[in-house]
């Protein structure tokens, strides 16, 4: 998803072993510049890879098709009957993205959405579709049914006297077009609105207050007079070894805020289900992350604002779709299905250039040529570059920092990250050069060359800028925009952070929530990025929309270097999948977990605590080969490694087929499944294996579905030790869990137990996302609703 789709890869991989051996070696010693050169002269000759990567792009279709429209509306008008609003509202929203602006059906199509979020008691989103619906001309005959709509959401909303004038407007249009049978209905519902109105006139129910009285404690939060959006606690260091990176100048509680940093730029994520198989003509009903989030502040999505020129872009509101059409979107629209195909990588680095404007890319690109070789890897040189004052390191020595020594989240420190030229495969770097060349050439035939040339200020667009034309097709200002681009696709694969969110699952009946992280969108953050990895971190990282806050999760102590984990965490890894997964940062990593696994020979927690175990005494199972022995000297059985491996997938196939029968409403037979599970492994795996934990979270989520309060908390229980085992007590994972049980027990009216859990779970959770997070408030509010209980019920439990 990051990098461009397989069948481009494949091209451009049999492309680089059919090339001339000595071009070969040319592209794979070339400077981000001569790669450029090299690439365009490339794809001038091979005209056939051009028209490959055209072919490919009719599987990721991004215009707007009014025929997937109706069929959308369709489905929609089907779910709607079915009373499945929500489904009906993602299918709306599914149709309004191919419709037309400005057409009667898409008016339609928000009239239609307006209806299932009445229903859903969004009133005041309701509102805004009716609205919209208003605006795109929303045909006069039909206008009748809205504007009922629209008093029944005022009446829900409390304001009786908006309501009353809609009402008015209603009753002098039917009056005017005159009784016709099709009003008849609408008539006795307006008598209806109209007694309920005067009901509600008579005894005003009490205005409800907003939702005070939550208030988390005030964080402590000082900015860094060197460092934006870092603490005062931090400060910026650098050597040879460790590059940049943050130390603590003072001691650091958990908790604590140490860096909240808005992203320079960031791109969502496609999600999974984007239809990409050759011929495949049937639209596809399911909501991915492009449905659900808005693709500038990355807000949930509840009635989504389309673009007005694709269908695949969709904003939380008409300014978001302003904003992000002014600064990159107008650039991207036509070009939707490429970035599709070119992966998010490219897509970042397209964006990066537009948001940096191209005035401030040239400066940084020509600076970089005019350099000494240092520029091109700033941080392979330690003496502080003070000729180099703006292209390079500031004052203070460290690169990226501005000449007043101050490091900002700027594309200036965005463009000092670390490219890693010299350590990426020539076959990646080859990849990457094409990739970046022809959607270079794609956005110079779309005419939008003008667009990118004079991104910083838009009122400039309107007169086209004249390029000088080269013979190998790009213009020199594209070629440097290309330069850019190459280099911020290759730092990526270093610098890429993903932005996560817990994102709901399973059967959503709402009493307990279950929530998984979901990668949500690749992003550059160039004060997060200034932190180092280490498998054993002692931060925590959490993100609202584009922004990023990191906080310590354990005390660290002042000249303690503050490391942030890049994913390969100990508790979840080996050490050594954890130094392959690493190997693309092009480090090896010394945290204190490595070297004790790797020189020690100590076997990793993981290893040990999901192991096999003996089938007859239950004793552990060793051996590096393919033949395990019982660590039982007594016992003497063996097994091979290849039938438990097998028995293992067995296992999980089975705990699959559970949770499908749960998804379609058959809990018991769930049940049945995973006990029978729970027996097998206990046959072959040890007690404290992650998927023993795992079979005791599911039967917990069946329980609570039934109502069985108390078999779901016993069952949650088990599951908590061993999270609590392999990732700590104090650990998100474990907070989670502890979340979880925290809602049944408050269920099942487990009062004090619930009181109790719910304060463990704050205690953990506000570590890791703050006093403000989203659980932290829902924990807040059992907690007082579980306090306002009268005393009887307190006393029972
Ligand atoms: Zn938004
Ligand atoms: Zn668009
Ligand atoms: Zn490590
Ligand atoms: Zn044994």
């Amino acid at each position: 998803m990051a990098l461009p789709v397989a069948e481009w890869q494949g091209r451009t991989a049999r492309l680089w072993a059919a090339l001339d051996p000595t071009l070969r070696e040319r592209l794979a010693a070339a400077s981000l510049h001569d790669a450029v050169r090299l690439g365009c002269d490339l794809l001038r000759t091979e005209k056939e890879e051009e028209a490959a990567l055209v072919q490919l792009c009719h599987r990721a279709p991004t215009d707007k098709k009014p025929e997937a429209a109706s069929w959308y509306r369709e489905q929609g008008n089907r779910e709607f009957k079915r009373g499945q609003y929500q489904a009906a509202l993602r299918l709306y929203s599914k149709a309004a993205s191919h419709e037309l602006p400005g057409s009667p059906e898409v008016s339609v199509c928000f009239a239609n959405r307006s209806a299932a979020l009445l229903h859903l008691g969004h009133f005041e989103v309701c509102l805004e579709d009716i609205a919209r619906a208003e605006s795109h001309g929303y045909p006069d005959r039909l206008l009748p049914k809205v504007l009922l709509r629209k008093a029944e959401c005022l009446l829900c909303l409390g304001r009786l006297q908006d309501a009353q004038d809609i009402l008015r407007v209603l009753e002098s249009k039917i009056a005017l077009d005159g009784v016709m049978t099709t009003h008849l209905t609408r008539l006795k519902k307006l008598s209806q609105l109209k007694v309920k109105l005067g009901e509600k006139e008579k005894c005003p129910e009490p205005a409800r207050d907003a939702r005070g009285g939550i208030q988390g404690e005030p964080e402590i939060w000082e900015e860094n007079n060197r460092i934006s959006g870092a603490s005062s606690s931090l400060s910026l260091s650098f050597d040879a070894e460790r590059g940049r990176h943050l130390v603590a100048s003072q001691d650091i509680v958990p908790g604590q805020s140490l860096v909240k940093e808005e992203a320079f730029v960031s791109v969502l994520c496609p999600g999974e289900s984007l239809p990409l198989q050759d011929g495949d003509t049937a639209w596809d009903t399911r909501a991915t992350s492009a449905d659900l989030y808005c693709h500038r502040c990355l807000r949930q999505l509840l009635a989504s604002v389309p673009c007005q020129g694709c269908s695949y872009a969709k904003y939380c509101s008409q300014d978001c779709a302003d904003v992000a059409w002014q600064q990159y979107h107008r650039t991207e629209c036509s070009l939707g299905a490429l970035l599709l195909t070119l992966g998010v990588f490219c897509h970042v680095a397209l964006r990066t250039v537009l948001l940096a404007g191209f005035a401030e890319v040239s400066r940084l690109v020509a600076g970089s040529h005019c350099g000494n070789k240092n520029l091109q890897n700033p941080e392979a040189s330690c003496k502080p570059l003070s000729e180099a004052a703006d292209a390079g390191a500031g004052s203070s020595g460290v690169p990226g920092c501005d000449s007043s020594g101050r490091y900002q989240s700027s594309y200036q420190a965005l463009f000092h990250l670390l490219p890693h030229t010299e350590q990426h495969s020539p076959e990646h770097k080859f990849l990457c050069t094409l990739s970046v060349v022809a959607l270079c050439k794609q956005l110079q035939a779309a005419g939008l060359e003008a667009a990118v040339l004079s991104q910083e200020s838009p009122q400039q667009w309107s007169k086209p800028k004249t390029c000088e034309k080269t013979s190998d097709g790009l213009s020199p200002e594209l070629k440097t925009v290309a330069e850019a681009m190459l280099r911020h696709v290759l730092q990526l694969q270093c610098n890429a952070q993903a932005i996560t969110v817990m994102q709901e699952l399973g059967p959503g009946d709402g009493a307990v929530v279950d929530k998984k992280p979901v990668r949500l969108a690749t992003a550059f953050f160039p004060v997060l990025s200034l932190l180092n990895h280490s498998c054993c971190p002692n931060t925590s990282v959490s993100f609202s929309g584009t922004a990023a806050t990191v906080r310590a999760a354990q005390p660290i102590s002042s000249g303690q270097e503050v490391l942030h984990c890049y994913g390969p965490h100990w508790c979840r890894m080996r050490v050594a999948e954890r130094q392959q997964l690493l190997s693309q940062y092009f480090f090896e990593c010394r945290c204190p977990a490595c070297l004790e696994e790797l020189d020690s020979g100590v076997k990793s927690v993981v290893s040990i605590r999901n192991s096999f175990c003996c089938p007859k005494c239950q004793a552990q199972m060793q051996g590096e080969e393919d033949t395990l022995c019982c660590s039982n000297e007594a016992c003497a059985t063996s097994a091979s490694r290849d039938h438990l491996s097998g028995r293992l997938q067995d296992l999980q196939q089975q705990i699959r087929k559970a949770l499908d029968l749960l998804r379609v409403g058959k809990a018991d037979q769930a049940i049945k499944m995973l006990l029978k599970c729970q027996m097998d492994a206990r046959t072959f795996l040890s007690p404290e294996h992650l998927l023993m934990g795992e079979m005791e979270d599911h039967l917990a989520q069946v329980y609570a579905t039934l109502g069985k309060w108390q078999e779901a908390a016993r069952h949650l229980k088990k599951s908590i030790e061993i999270v609590e085992m392999h990732h700590g007590p104090s650990s998100v994972e474990t907070g989670h869990e502890l979340f979880k049980l925290a809602q049944i027990l408050f269920n099942g009216f487990s009062v004090s137990e619930a009181l109790s859990t719910i304060q463990r779970a704050e205690g953990i959770l506000s570590v890791h996302f703050g006093p403000q997070s989203a659980q932290i408030q829902e924990l807040q509010e059992m907690k007082a609703c579980l306090s306002e209980l009268p005393r009887n019920i307190l006393q029972r439990t």
